[in-house]
């Protein structure tokens, strides 16, 4: 019994809290394989998204069936976006992928009109943005603007998904995304 408190203490008074919960993770439920693969790396078709990487395979599965799937917390009902191994309000570690309306409000965006990458000459201009989505404004999708003026944007203005192909000159694969458009109605 005393011996439990002195190492229970021990714990408590060397280890900082974000590390001992990292250290739970490692030891408990969390395979060493699914861990390494949250590097990305470069891939092929860069720039291109790499649709098979474990933890956003499921978003672009989704997206080619034209559904948005954002992971939502078991526990506690939050969505967790960008995906990460623990829920960020209660570190819960079980998620499922849920199917989100497509409704969003426009964040942020730019007017790109010059491509820094020759994979993006063909592209120009296009406006990649940031959408918060109506389910919980904290959850921010980086996407694109399309089918409609730049001139035409607005802070806070309603988004709705649509879908469309990611295509980059000299890359014959293509992956379709959720990218965001006006909301008339
Ligand atoms: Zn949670």
């Amino acid at each position: 019994m005393s011996e439990d408190r002195s190492e229970a203490e021990a714990r408590s008074s060397h280890v900082p809290r974000e590390d001992r919960s990292e250290a739970e993770a490692r030891s408990s439920h969390v395979p060493r394989e699914d861990r390494s693969e949250s590097v990305s790396s470069m891939h092929a078709d860069f720039p291109l998204p790499d649709t098979e990487w474990e933890p956003t395979r499921e978003f672009w599965a989704g997206a080619a069936r034209h559904e948005l799937l954002i992971p939502r917390c078991n526990a506690c009902g939050a969505y967790t976006w960008y995906p990460r191994e623990r829920c960020r309000t209660c570190r819960g570690e079980a998620f499922t992928w849920t199917v989100m309306s497509g409704r969003g409000r426009l964040f942020s965006w730019a007017v790109v009109t010059r491509a820094f990458l020759p994979q993006f000459a063909g592209k120009v201009p296009f406006v990649p943005a940031l959408v918060a989505l109506d389910e919980d404004p904290v959850v921010r999708l980086v996407t694109e603007i399309v089918d409609c003026e730049p001139d035409d944007l607005r802070f806070d203005m309603p988004v709705r998904v649509v879908y469309r192909p990611l295509e980059f000159e000299g890359i014959a694969a293509r992956v379709t995304a959720p990218m965001f458009t006006i909301a008339t109605s």
